[in-house]
């Protein structure tokens, strides 16, 4: 028997199952991220379906959902899913604009602390060492530096925020689409892109993946950067073209990079040089991981479903109906 309608949800965590389950008894849940290939078979009579920024949706996976009216995606970035695909076949998609910024900009914290002040070097010294000693862990501050945003979105204007107000630092940005209001309110002051590549001690990305932020960090423009800069990324990973950073690391102009995202997230080995040079710190993609995140995701999504479900529009619509 056929229930209406059918939803899939990919990539969904043991714990947060029972969210789902609650408000769509009847939905199919898999508890991990699926290739093109698994979603097509997974999803072949699937007219809702909601899924993680690890699950890529190329033109070929979409041209497999035969039934499908609606994508979700339980993420801020989109670049996973191929838009011109979904206009052709008229798929509604929608993000989760907000899941709390506060969160992924604590998280840019982390890393640049933990990284300029030696943290986990640090730990590791004293758990393999007799001595307690401080040697070759001197840290670098955060007062006074000039810290250069690209992109001041919800996540930018954050984290410029705690930058300027609680570490002292010096902040300028660079978006295509300036708001000096929140410029005022968040206390940062506008710029050209040269100008953060050539006036910043430490860059923190914070646009989403374009064909015109594709590898906007690459051997041109890190050439324009102070020697010694400081590079985060809690982005997207294809922002940064990996082989130029890694040449740089390796002269000293770039002196650390904090990485939370890699263009290949699903084959490390074309990330290894990256991830294995000591100056560099990187983790899974889990800015967006914490315990005030996770709810109003799924919140947020399982809203945009009902609204499309009630012919209404639904939350954090990017493209279609
Ligand atoms: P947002 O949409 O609120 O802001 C993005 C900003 O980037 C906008 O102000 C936009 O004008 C600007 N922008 C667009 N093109 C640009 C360019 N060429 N140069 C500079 N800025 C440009 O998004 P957000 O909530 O602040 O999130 C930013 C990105 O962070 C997302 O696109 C997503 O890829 C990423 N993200 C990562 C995680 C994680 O867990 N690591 C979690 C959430 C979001």
């Amino acid at each position: 028997m056929k229930n209406f309608p059918r939803i899939l949800f990919l990539d969904v965590l043991k714990e947060d199952e029972l969210l789902v389950r609650k408000k769509f008894p009847e939905a199919k849940i898999v508890n991990h991220a699926l290739s093109d290939d698994e979603i097509v078979k997974a999803g072949a009579d699937t007219e809702i379906l909601c899924i993680s920024y690890r699950c890529k949706l190329d033109k070929e996976a979409i041209a497999g959902l035969k039934n499908l009216k609606l994508i979700v995606t339980r993420s801020v970035g989109y670049d996973h899913i191929d838009l011109v695909a979904t206009r052709e076949r008229k798929i509604s998609v929608c993000n989760v604009p907000d899941y709390g910024a506060h969160v992924i900009s604590e998280f840019v914290f982390a890393l640049l602390l933990s990284g300029l002040r030696q943290v986990p070097s640090g730990n590791v010294q004293v758990e393999n060492s007799k001595a307690f000693s401080s040697k070759g862990l001197r840290g670098i501050a955060l007062k006074g530096k000039t810290l250069g945003l690209v992109g001041t979105g919800k996540i930018g204007a954050n984290v410029a925020r705690i930058a300027s107000l609680g570490f002292l630092m010096n902040v300028i940005a660079y978006d295509p689409k300036p708001d000096q209001e929140l410029a005022r309110a968040n206390h940062f002051r506008y710029t050209r892109l040269e100008t953060i590549w050539k006036n910043s001690d430490i860059i923190s990305l914070h646009c989403p993946l374009l064909p015109t932020t594709k590898h906007i960090v690459n051997a041109k423009s890190i050439s324009l950067m102070k020697k010694g800069v400081v590079i985060i990324n809690t982005s997207r990973g294809g922002i940064i073209d990996a082989k130029a950073l890694v040449k740089a690391i390796k002269n000293k102009k770039v002196s650390h990079a904090f990485l939370d995202v890699l263009e290949h997230e699903n084959d490390l080995t074309q990330e290894r040089e990256l991830i294995n040079l000591p100056q560099v710190i990187v983790t899974p993609h889990i800015a967006f991981f914490a315990d005030d995140s996770m709810g109003k995701m799924y919140e947020s999504a399982i809203t945009s479903i009902k609204a499309f479900l009630n012919k209404k529009p639904p939350l954090g619509l990017i493209s279609g109906v």
